[in-house]
């Protein structure tokens, strides 16, 4: 047993002192290793789990969507330099995909275990337990386990207070203008009708718009969710046509300006998508 043991205690030295090694020679004045994030969640994950180690880059500018994202010329530089590239992957910024190549570096964390995306639906970020298998990972990436233990932590109670707070609701329809709460719906028993599709620039034809105003008239659905970088119109137009009332419920793929100055973060902004669930799905 003793040999075992102090057999793994050299491994692990062997491999920090390999991690230690290579950091002094591409990363940046501070020490710290530089991290490149395709867009907020990942930008978030990297900082909590990184701490002070690291140096994360969002390449996503605040208020501005991620989705298909136009990468710039200092953008591919960044992404070149850095020590590690967190993306998505599956075409969800296929521009930065492109950029990013097939390096050791880059992560993309839709194939991290346990996420298990569905065919062409990024949006795992609002799956709080998905969220908890990609933070796990950015832990494995970053050499950082107890860090992402904690934020795996924070996401498993975040999962129990939807849980709770979603468990006895008078409506389970959400209507929404961007088709990205697919992943919430079904871990929370709710159903997901979209005004569009999955990338929120999409226009509805008026077929899917007269569709979306039937469920909402059938379902007697009391609110259409529009959401912070995008225009309400859409979802004003449903409501207008129903009688229903808008409210937002925030796909989090970047902060807004004002959200950055508050200093809020992911889990503030599922909180009040829970509230605006809440109210919206007359849960008590
Ligand atoms: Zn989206």
């Amino acid at each position: 047993v003793r040999t075992i043991i102090i057999l793994i205690a050299a491994a692990a030295v062997v491999v920090a002192a390999g991690c230690g090694g290579d950091a002094g020679g591409s990363s940046g004045s501070s020490g710290g290793k530089r991290v490149v994030a395709g867009f907020y969640p990942l930008a978030f994950v990297a900082s909590q789990v990184g701490g002070g180690g690291v140096r994360v880059q969002d390449l996503t500018p605040p208020g501005t969507e991620p989705h298909d994202l136009e990468v710039s010329p200092s953008d591919v530089r960044d992404v070149l330099s850095a020590d590690h590239v967190l993306l998505l992957g599956h075409g969800f910024q296929p521009q930065l995909e492109r950029a990013a190549g097939k390096s050791g570096k880059v992560i993309r964390l839709l194939d991290a275990p346990g996420v298990d995306p569905h065919p062409s639906d990024p949006h795992v970020w609002l799956d709080p337990v998905r969220f908890a298998a990609v933070a796990t990972r950015v832990g494995e990436v970053l050499r950082q386990p107890e860090r992402a233990r904690t934020l795996v932590a924070r996401l498993h109670a975040l999962d129990r207070e939807f849980r709770a707070g979603l468990a006895h609701c008078a409506g389970n329809e959400i209507v929404t203008s961007h088709e990205a709460f697919r992943y919430l719906a079904e871990r929370y028993g709710l159903r997901q009708v979209a005004i569009t599709g999955i990338s929120p620039e999409a226009e509805p034809t008026p077929a899917a718009l007269r569709r979306v105003v039937d469920v909402v008239r059938t379902t007697h659905a009391t609110t259409v969710f529009s959401e912070p970088l995008v225009s309400k119109r859409l979802a004003q137009t449903v409501a207008n046509e129903t009688g229903a009332k808008t409210d937002v419920l925030d796909p989090i793929e970047a902060l807004t300006s004002a959200e950055r100055a508050r200093g809020d973060d992911y889990f503030d902004l599922m909180r009040n998508n829970l509230d605006a669930l809440r109210a919206g799905l007359r849960c008590r």
